[in-house]
């Protein structure tokens, strides 16, 4: 079976085709010859992860799954949420983020977040979603130089470290994304 997955990150397809049965052949947004721009101009994870999802299996008629991940902070009722990428404005800048998110959280004790990522699977005309959430705190400031995004700020439950501090295989075994593809994976492979 070939399955799209909705993105062009080297780093994500090798780790997930490694972990599918070889039945299933794994194809990227340049493999379908898909360069479209989509806009993520929903309001929900889910609402983004679909979005992605049915662009490619009703453009390009293919079988597909996409992710969208938001870093949502209790204390700041969720935020930025949705909003992670773009959270200090247009262009998306990691170190503003972070910046930002700092200097919200200045006056406030309570520092738990999590990250959640939606994983949207549209599948010989069905759709089903797969949520993954990593839980753990905002951090007073950067930790760390592996990694990507909120990393240096992020610490999971259970660490006495931030994610930019774990390689990617550490992270992957505890990370929403890793969680929730995971789910897809198992999903896969007790299909009938
Ligand atoms: P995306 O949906 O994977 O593109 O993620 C949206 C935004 O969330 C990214 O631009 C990052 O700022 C942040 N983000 C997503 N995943 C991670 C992660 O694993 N670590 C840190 N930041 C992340």
């Amino acid at each position: 079976m070939k399955l799209v997955f909705a993105t062009n990150n080297k780093n994500k397809l090798a780790e997930v085709q490694k972990m599918l049965p070889d039945t299933v052949e794994l194809l990227s947004l340049n493999d379908i010859n898909c360069f479209d721009d989509i806009e993520e101009t929903a309001t929900t994870l889910d609402g983004n992860a679909k979005i992605k999802a049915n662009h490619i299996t009703e453009k390009f008629e293919y079988n597909c799954f996409a992710d969208d991940t938001g870093l949502e902070v209790e204390s700041l009722n969720g935020a930025p949420g949705v909003y992670s990428a773009r959270y200090a404005g247009e262009p998306a800048n990691t170190e503003n983020n972070m910046q930002k998110l700092l200097t919200e959280l200045n006056e406030k004790d309570n520092r738990s977040a999590q990250f959640r990522t939606s994983l949207c699977l549209n599948l010989n005309g069905e759709q089903f979603l797969f949520n993954g959430i990593c839980k753990g705190k905002i951090l007073t400031q950067k930790q760390g130089e592996k990694g990507f995004g909120y990393d240096p700020i992020f610490q999971p439950e259970g660490f006495d470290k931030s994610f930019a501090q774990m390689t990617s295989e550490e992270k992957n075994i505890i990370s929403h994304r890793g969680l929730a593809i995971q789910q897809l994976i198992t999903f896969l492979i007790n299909l009938k």
